[in-house]
């Protein structure tokens, strides 16, 4: 599939670009998007790069009623001297293919997919947004699409990437956020598909976030879902916290998504020789620590806000204020190296950049 050609239709005409000066996320989209076809049998065929334009897809399509899809989330970067760069973009194919497999989707070949991806912004260039902070988001997905109503994998499947320009997440300074601990509602149990990046466990957590956004929180902090005890991950991002001395996040444990920026702020902070550990964490040793005074940071990371720092928890009717609610030392070292290396302006030792 490495070798398969993608056919080009240009669109006629281009769409007016948005102020590249206040993106919105995700609600702006540029002129092309890539599609490739999968049919039982066949494999992967007519991989092509089209105007962006609506599907028409039939009402049956599986996609639309038990849900299987996947989907993934990177970024473009332009820099300084008007080059694009992609932060570890095999990474995100990896996982994209962990995906399909928990989903029953076929497989995409990571390379093809790539390359389809870097054709596709270079068609698209002038939409990579050149303001500070902003960046091409990429959203890759797949969906199953053959017409049937059983409950089984569909025998036909989209492969789709599409673009979308987004501004600076931080526009005043990298700001702390409050996050309430989820103690009615969860996202995921071992043996689910918390680890794999699908439509239902978004939808699924749409709840907890609704009521907690009602209190004033920005997003919840989900718990296991056997115990309801061990720290897991945020909505959209992995959790790490400084304490007494050493950076903790929880373990990988098949129900927590295995993020790109984890993966990459454990192999910044132990190439530092900062005392770092993947374990498992109750909520009730994060209090613990936390009465102890030696809770000194907490911060998520994910493809979107890259670091952000948590300046309180509520937990069981408690605030619990975190580092005074400002952000602290690590987080904005760790956020300064990271957008650097995104951007071109830092030495890259890892080769992360594409
Ligand atoms: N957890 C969840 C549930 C997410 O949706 C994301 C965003 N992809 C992350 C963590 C962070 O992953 P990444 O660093 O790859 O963006």
């Amino acid at each position: 599939m490495t070798e398969l050609k993608i056919d080009i239709t240009l669109a006629s005409s281009r769409k007016p670009k948005p102020d590249f000066d206040h993106l919105e996320f995700g609600k702006n989209f540029t002129d092309h998007m890539f599609i490739v076809d999968y049919t039982e049998g066949q494999g992967w065929h007519d991989a092509r790069i089209v105007p962006y334009q609506p599907l028409t897809l039939d009402p049956a399509s599986m996609v639309f009623h038990y849900g299987q899809t996947v989907f993934e989330g990177l970024k473009a970067y332009l820099t300084k001297d008007n080059e694009v760069l992609l932060f570890r973009p095999d990474m995100n194919m990896k996982r994209l293919n962990r995906s399909n497999d928990r989903l029953c989707i076929p497989k995409v070949d990571e390379e093809m997919a790539l390359s389809a991806l870097k054709q596709l912004i270079n068609v698209d260039r002038e939409w990579v947004p050149t303001a500070e902070g902003t960046s091409l988001y990429i959203r890759p997905f797949i969906i199953a699409t053959e017409p049937y109503l059983g409950v089984s994998p569909s025998k036909r499947y989209k492969f789709i990437i599409i673009l979308s320009p987004v501004g600076a997440y931080y526009k005043e300074g990298i700001n702390p956020v409050k996050i309430a601990v989820e103690r009615e509602y969860v996202r995921a149990t071992i043996g689910g598909t918390g680890n794999a990046k699908t439509a239902g466990n978004y939808a699924g957590s749409l709840k907890a976030q609704e009521v907690a956004e009602k209190e004033g929180y920005s997003q919840v902090l989900w718990l296991d879902g056997r115990e309801n005890k061990y720290i897991e991950e945020v909505g959209s991002m992995n959790i790490f916290f400084k304490i007494n001395g050493e950076i903790v996040t929880p373990v990988l444990n098949g129900s927590i998504l295995e993020g790109v920026t984890r993966d990459s702020i454990l192999q910044l902070l132990k190439h530092w020789n900062i005392p770092v550990s993947e374990r498992r964490l109750s909520m009730e040793d994060l209090y613990q620590a936390y009465k102890n005074g030696q809770l000194e940071e907490a911060f998520g990371t994910g493809t979107a806000a890259v670091i952000s720092p948590v300046g309180e928890l509520a937990w069981q009717g408690e605030k619990m204020v975190i580092n005074n609610g400002q952000t602290g030392e690590i987080a904005k070292k760790l956020y300064e190296t990271l957008t650097g290396i995104q951007l071109g302006t830092e030495k890259d030792p890892f080769g992360w950049t594409v």
